[in-house]
């Protein structure tokens, strides 16, 4: 039985960007209240960790040390600093007290899991406040102040380490992705729907990385509709293939799980069952896995996926009916979907020529074809 750490402080449900933002706190105290009452932190195997926040040189190894400090003062509600210059403002980037302890701690999360892999002290950890992965060194971006992915794996390549990241969330993995473009390191992938109908606007397969980068950075953009079946044939021709190729002492995963039929944001059209198949594919690419959480805005389908995801990396499965406790709180009756997209024929017949497109092309740029 493989040993699991999931990563969690009750700090991740009491600061966030509030009740009205779509990356609300909720999403990760449901999620915890859900693997509770199953009881997914009982067996031996698993073991709930609480993270150190990150010391300030780990997050300068990907941030700079003004935008960290600009952090700060926003945070403690300085006034002078140039906000806009950094990403923040109403919308996307508000600015809220403590942001910067409560940011920073997703980090100090995701980058105590990459610390406990590296000493072989588990073989799954489970960052579930992490997966920002659009933060730059300079700016946040798109609800993401401080890039945890590639903070950690900066901390795990100078460890000598070989990191392969895989990023499902319905968004272009654009931060994490240009923080390695020139290096032979770290091989990024992203699946996600195009940057044509979709923020942040880029993912493009041409993106494949510069310098001795060329080659490792891999993107394949997705159009609206993609369902189960033509999102699970794409992924099994390129990520299994390219993973196996690069040979990663550890996978680094964003778990996104906005590619949801219901979710509010986007268009693709995935169900828990996908989901639930996607996970299982990344839990056999690496021995050692860094999971991090990431984007999802369905506030009913968010803890359901995510249970799912942990339910494979721990070895259980759980009963098809939520909690009685749960459901009285919340709502909705079973783990998993009931019911599917209703697409119709000729749009599925379009996206999978499209999606298929895609994919040879994908696979005829990085030797695959
Ligand atoms: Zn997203």
């Amino acid at each position: 039985m493989r040993k699991i750490d999931f990563l969690h402080s009750p700090q991740f449900w009491q600061q966030g960007f509030g009740p009205t933002h779509p990356l609300r706190q909720e999403r990760l105290q449901r999620t915890y209240e859900l693997l509770d009452e199953l009881g997914a932190f009982d067996p031996e195997n698993v073991q709930v960790i609480t993270p150190p926040p990150p010391g300030e040189e780990e997050l300068a190894l990907f941030h700079t040390k003004e935008y960290i400090n600009a952090v700060r003062s926003l945070s403690m509600g300085e006034t002078h600093i140039p906000s806009a210059r950094y990403g923040f403002g109403p919308g996307d980037n508000p600015i809220f007290p403590g942001m910067f302890e409560s940011s920073g701690l997703k980090v100090g999360s995701t980058l105590w899991g990459a610390k406990l892999l590296a000493n072989r002290e588990c073989e799954v950890a489970f960052s579930y406040s992490g997966g920002l992965h659009h933060a730059g060194p300079d700016f946040a971006s798109g609800f993401c102040i401080f890039n945890d992915a590639a903070v950690a794996i900066h901390w795990l390549i100078n460890q000598g380490l070989r990191i392969a990241y895989v990023d499902i969330d319905v968004h272009h993995g654009d931060g994490v992705q240009n923080a390695f473009y020139s290096t032979d390191e770290v091989l990024t992938i992203s699946l996600h729907q195009s940057g044509r109908t979709l923020f942040p606007g880029t993912g493009f397969i041409d993106e494949i990385g510069v310098d001795e980068g060329e080659g490792y950075s891999v993107n394949v953009p997705l159009p609206p509709y993609t369902d189960d079946d033509i999102y699970l044939w794409a992924f099994h021709q390129i990520v299994p293939p390219l993973v196996e190729r690069f040979e990663p002492d550890i996978l680094v995963t964003q778990l996104g799980v906005d590619t949801h039929y219901l979710d509010p944001l986007a268009r693709l059209a995935l169900t828990t069952r996908g989901h639930k198949l996607l996970f299982e594919e990344l839990s056999c690419l690496a021995s050692r896995w860094l999971a991090l959480g990431g984007g999802g805005y369905d506030i009913d389908v968010v803890p359901r996926s995510w249970t799912l995801a942990f339910g494979i990396m721990s070895g259980q499965s759980f009963p098809e009916e939520l909690p009685p406790d749960y459901q009285a709180k919340y709502g909705g009756k079973w783990l998993e979907d009931h019911r599917a997209p209703q697409i119709d024929e000729n749009v599925k017949w379009l996206t999978r020529r499209s999606v298929e497109e895609v994919v040879s092309h994908v696979r005829e740029l990085h030797g695959l074809a």
